[in-house]
């Protein structure tokens, strides 16, 4: 929650000590104040926020060497950013580290300097502001004493680059906390917020920014003792019980991810069961065991779409001159995309015919509050910038208008010209489609210039991605407006043009489809959604149409095939009839092609082996969109496509996306295979043209 937490530390000065005023070297600040203790400040150069490169490593090293010339009574680390400590390790750099031998040797100056910091005579104490991940987290945990400024957080997200801490991380915070808490937090990448933070021992003492000299003195002067190590060290330092509880580890994992896609939980398990207890053996294995990650392809796959989504980030200004957004419809959509705008800082107004959705939506904005882990004063300015708005008052005032109303072109038509025609001449229209003609609803509109499409996704406090749509009329300029709004809402933008279905519907419908026509050849529901997960899809398909809402798949899927060339597999009958009962839709109605059971679909536990042609026939039609898509210029190129279908339909991030999975598998091989399947299920799989261009 970097936004909150700027606006709340932006009106508190830092306690940064005299090494304010001090000048920097190598990301460094540093000074000794009047009771001999010396202040280091991360403050890299040229960023808002810390990252921790090779140069800040050598930077500390100097330091160090200072400290030793001249040993101090006591050392504070902390961040002269106010967006908080350290954001983890610079990723352009864990890129570059491609031969694992080069690699161990720097990891291994890189320990032997956070050694040093950790050996030092005097008290060391890291005062955290923010966000400490990652390498920054691993520099807090090498001083003695942790202080959280309230707001701070904690974690380990190595993992979802296909790594695990590696720089001391896999012990110092074993050491620190309860192991099997640590173990869970370096496996799964959450964060711990402040409260659990301290609970968890992490943080030793919580304090507001006002009370920083004094918790620093405290510190300094010994009298601010953590707890050791938890209840379960004793016990987890005997080999056996190490080994039942790393083959629980080991389930827990296989259940969100195997281990031939996602190396680095198991890696992680394997050190610790091996190594626990033993300081110079984790410090070894964890050196190596991060370098034979670092090499593998699931990591450079990982951190390239790391490189992605600063893309999609970067394409996008980060000023959009947007303060009052007015959201016309309060049902599932319009609901959470004005309450995200209003966390987000915006002022919005939420409108809806119908009063009691407005008020259902602002019954769920506290929910969204709590889930987002907000502290109750963000929670009470969010939701004091969500202003309902049964009358549309709200409109004239908006810079931007999002329309989220039903699925219908006559009743879109009809809402955006009574909007346009209240909004300023400046303000921009954008609509949440998901499947109508952009260039149909920007007919009537005497401004359709202003016109473009948000497809925010569902949830959409969850979904990372926006698609920012352009017809032919939309001014270049408000696409880019909408782009940057996309940003300082804490969203990834991408760019694409009004094409039927935009780029991840028109991907994903064939792939839903495929799923029923497999469903009606008998296979089990579980067995169609193995065959995607062990692909390396987050979910399967039929367990994905659930979610989404099987209304809301069969619209999409009919609007489609209306607007498309290409035939789409035909929905089956039975589909048709149960959306029509209207009681069977999906997670939100209880049932659907499964049983739901507080949030979660009841599977059998059988998991066939899925044989290469089912995983084919979910798959190629996904990629074959995808190249279509890039043959008419829906998105602006491959690398786009991968980031939208990662960060909208959660396509197998480890494959890097499916235009890079096309390439390494062979665009010839997915071509012909693709013919094959043609001419053994139907014209459905014919290859697009643009695979000849592919080469
Ligand atoms: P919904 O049925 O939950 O909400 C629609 C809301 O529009 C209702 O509250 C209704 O009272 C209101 N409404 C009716 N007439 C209106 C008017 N004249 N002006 C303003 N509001 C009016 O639908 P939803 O799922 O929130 O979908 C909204 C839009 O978002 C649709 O265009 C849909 O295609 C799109 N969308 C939906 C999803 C999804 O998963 N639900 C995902 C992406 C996009």
């Amino acid at each position: 929650m970097t936004g909150p937490v700027l606006d709340h530390l932006g009106k508190v000065k830092l306690e940064l000590g005299p090494a304010r005023d001090a000048g920097r070297q190598k990301g460094w600040r540093a000074a000794r104040d009047e009771n001999d203790v010396v202040w280091l400040l991360l403050d890299v150069a040229g960023s808002d926020t810390n990252t921790v490169s090779r140069d800040v490593i050598e930077g500390l090293s100097d330091q160090l060497d200072q400290i030793g010339d001249n040993p101090p009574a006591c050392v504070v680390v902390r961040s002269a950013k106010p967006s908080g400590f350290a954001a983890g390790a610079d990723i352009t750099m864990l890129s570059d580290m491609t031969d694992p031998e080069k690699a161990q040797a720097l990891l291994r100056q890189g320990h032997e300097v956070l050694d040093r910091l950790e050996a030092l005579d005097c008290p060391t104490v890291a005062v955290v502001h923010g966000a400490a991940l990652g390498a920054g987290f691993e520099i807090a945990l090498a001083c003695d004493r942790i202080i959280a400024v309230d707001g701070a957080h904690f974690a380990f997200p190595e993992v979802n680059l296909g790594l695990h801490p590696g720089l001391g991380g896999t012990f110092r915070l074993s050491d620190r906390i309860d192991t099997l808490e640590a173990m869970t937090l370096m496996l799964t990448g959450k964060t711990a917020h402040t409260v659990k933070a301290a609970k968890l021992g992490i943080a030793d003492k919580v304090i507001e920014e006002r009370h920083v000299a004094n918790a620093v003195r405290a510190a300094c002067a010994g009298k601010l003792n953590g707890d050791g190590p938890g209840l379960s060290d004793r016990a987890m330092s005997m080999a056996a019980a190490r080994g039942i509880a790393a083959r629980r580890m080991r389930a827990t994992a296989g259940g969100r991810a195997p281990r031939e896609h996602y190396p680095a939980p198991y890696a992680l398990i394997d050190l610790w069961e091996e190594h626990h207890g033993d300081r110079s053996a984790m410090q070894d294995g964890e050196i190596s065991s991060f370098a034979r990650l670092l090499a593998s392809d699931t990591a450079r796959e990982l951190i390239r779409v790391f490189h992605l989504r600063q893309r999609l980030k970067s394409d996008a200004a980060d000023d959009d001159d947007i303060r009052h957004v007015h959201v016309a419809g309060a049902g599932t959509m319009g609901g959470e995309i004005a309450t995200w705008c209003a966390i987000k800082g915006k002022w919005v107004t939420l409108f809806d015919p119908d009063p009691q959705a407005i008020g259902g939506a602002l019954g769920r904005a506290a929910a969204i509050c709590k889930d987002q882990h907000l502290s109750a004063i963000e929670t009470r300015n969010a939701l004091d910038r969500l202003i309902p708005d049964p009358a549309g008052d709200g409109v004239p005032a908006a810079d931007l208008v999002i329309e989220a109303g039903p699925e219908d072109i006559k009743a879109k038509n009809a809402i955006h010209t009574g909007l346009e025609a209240a909004m300023r001449p400046t303000a921009i229209l954008a609509t949440n489609t998901s499947s109508l003609p952009l260039d149909r609803l920007a007919k009537p509109l005497r401004r359709p210039s202003r016109f473009g499409g948000l497809h925010f996704f569902n949830p959409v406090s969850k979904m990372p991605l926006v698609e920012v749509v352009s017809h032919a009329d939309t001014f270049n300029t408000v696409g880019d407006r909408l782009a940057a709004f996309c940003t300082t809402i804490g969203k990834l933008p991408a760019r694409v043009a009004a094409a039927p279905g935009f780029l991840v519907n028109r991907a994903l419908t064939p792939y839903l489809l495929e799923s029923l026509v497999l469903l009606d050849e008998g296979l089990t529901k579980e067995a169609v959604d193995t065959i995607a997960e062990r692909f390396g899809m987050p979910m399967g398909p039929v367990e994905l149409a659930d979610r989404i809402g099987l209304d809301i798949c069969l619209h999409v899927a009919d609007s489609l095939a209306g607007q498309i060339d290409k035939p789409l597999a035909e929905v089956p009958a039975w589909f048709r009839e149960m959306v029509e009962e209207g009681d069977s839709l999906g997670r939100k109605s209880g049932k659907g092609l499964y049983a739901w059971d507080e949030g979660r679909p009841e599977k059998s536990p059988a998991r066939p082996e899925p044989e290469d042609g089912w995983t084919d026939r979910l798959i190629l039609p996904m990629l074959d969109a995808c190249v279509e898509c890039r043959r008419k210029g829906v998105a602006g190129d491959a690398d786009q496509i991968d980031a939208a279908m990662i960060f909208g339909a959660g396509f197998a991030p480890f494959r890097g996306g499916p235009m890079r999975y096309a390439h390494a598998r062979g665009t010839d091989e997915i071509r012909d295979r693709l013919a094959a399947l043609a001419h053994e299920h139907g014209k459905r799989f014919a290859p697009d043209p643009g695979w000849d261009e592919m080469g």
